[in-house]
């Protein structure tokens, strides 16, 4: 049965111990080290990322293993986190994020195995990895060697508001690197220069980005350069990105922004440097999904009515869809996350432990 004092106890212990994206060394230790004491082979690995499996219980030696993942890194101000329990919420003290993304799916994860495996409930072999530097760009999922993993389908425990939501829907995300090279002059001699920035604001004026259409965004969200206010500005590097669910939309966007920076620069005497790279792939279900239904199915179990949504952000389980794994992404109650003001409610904490427990149970 899940423990709702052992479960918060160990949201608040995780909480504490500091794991700023990059720094996840100490929580990693102690998140193996509680999966090894429930009988899993647990293992870090360089980035941090820690991987556990644990045998079925009560099920066919061949039962299909299910996939279960959480990150344990959180975005700035993530130290010194002094979590506080009352009117049945837990909150950070205002001067730090509270780290409930994603630790409050970390929590659920390690108190649904504790439940199933210390009351000998009859469950699926289990998989279980528990990502590092996840909010810096999926990095520890994209490094991570799922080579000892044979789980074709899971759930990744990440996602926003009550218990209940399943995320059908992710972009495939850009990542743009434009870099205008003009020529440095003297701002008292112009003509002997090239204004790199005269010509990266002449592309961003016709650059579309913004909402594009409902599929697809796009945000320029950097500009550098220039050296001293009296010289022509030789070099010009923006830092941007392009979005969407629709790969098609992405791909025509994408060339026409970088269609805009090559007009710009045309004829200017300017080099132009348009670099894009994948962040990761999108994916999509339907609700008649086989995996989306068996998940809609456990919130049935648990109380909740399941809802559906898209987003317009990436998470680990992009990582997974690509590599093979089958992922979906739930909600696990956790509200205004990347600010100070995060919070979870216990009684979404709890459901969300109850959700793992139902989802692994056979
Ligand atoms: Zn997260």
């Amino acid at each position: 049965m899940i423990n709702e004092q052992r479960l918060v106890q160990t949201f608040l212990d995780l909480v504490q111990i500091d794991s700023p994206s990059g720094d996840e060394g100490a929580i990693a230790e102690f998140v193996a080290a509680r999966l090894r004491s429930l009988g899993a082979e647990a293992n870090v690995d360089a980035l941090y990322n820690v991987t556990a499996k644990i045998p079925g219980n009560g099920v066919k030696q061949n039962a299909k293993p299910l996939f279960l993942n959480a990150h344990t890194d959180n975005v700035a101000p993530a130290r010194g986190i002094k979590p506080i329990v009352a009117g049945g919420q837990i909150a950070s003290d205002g001067t730090t994020v509270l780290g409930a993304d994603d630790l409050a799916g970390v929590a659920a994860i390690l108190e649904g195995v504790q439940s199933l495996v210390q009351d000998n409930q009859k469950h699926l072999p289990l998989e279980i990895a528990i990502t590092a530097q996840e909010e810096m760009g999926l990095v520890g999922a994209k490094g991570l060697n799922l080579s000892a993993f044979h789980a074709k389908e899971g759930v990744v425990f990440d996602g926003g508001g009550p218990v209940g939501s399943i995320t059908l829907a992710a972009p495939t995300h850009n990542l743009l690197d434009v870099t205008i090279i003009g020529k440095a002059a003297h701002s008292a001699r112009p003509d002997e220069g090239v204004n790199a920035l005269t010509i990266a604001a002449r592309a961003l004026t016709q650059a579309k980005v913004g909402k594009l259409d409902k599929d697809t965004t796009a945000n320029f969200g950097m500009v550098r350069g220039g050296n001293a206010r009296n010289i022509v500005p030789e070099k010009i590097e923006l830092v941007g990105e392009v979005r969407s669910r629709n790969e098609k939309k992405l791909e025509r966007h994408t060339r026409a922004l970088k269609q805009a920076f090559t007009k710009a620069v045309k004829g200017t005497g300017a080099e132009l440097e348009f670099r894009v790279t994948r962040a990761y792939n999108r994916y999509e279900f339907g609700k008649n999904d086989r995996l989306v239904k068996r998940v809609a199915q456990a919130l049935k179990k648990i109380g909740r009515t399941p809802t559906y949504r898209a987003t317009m952000g990436g998470s680990d389980a992009n990582i997974w869809n690509a590599k093979g794994i089958k992922t979906i992404v739930v909600s696990v109650g956790y509200e205004q996350i990347h600010t100070t003001s995060e919070y979870i409610p216990v009684a979404e904490l709890v459901k969300a432990a109850e959700l793992v427990e139902t989802l692994a149970s056979a």
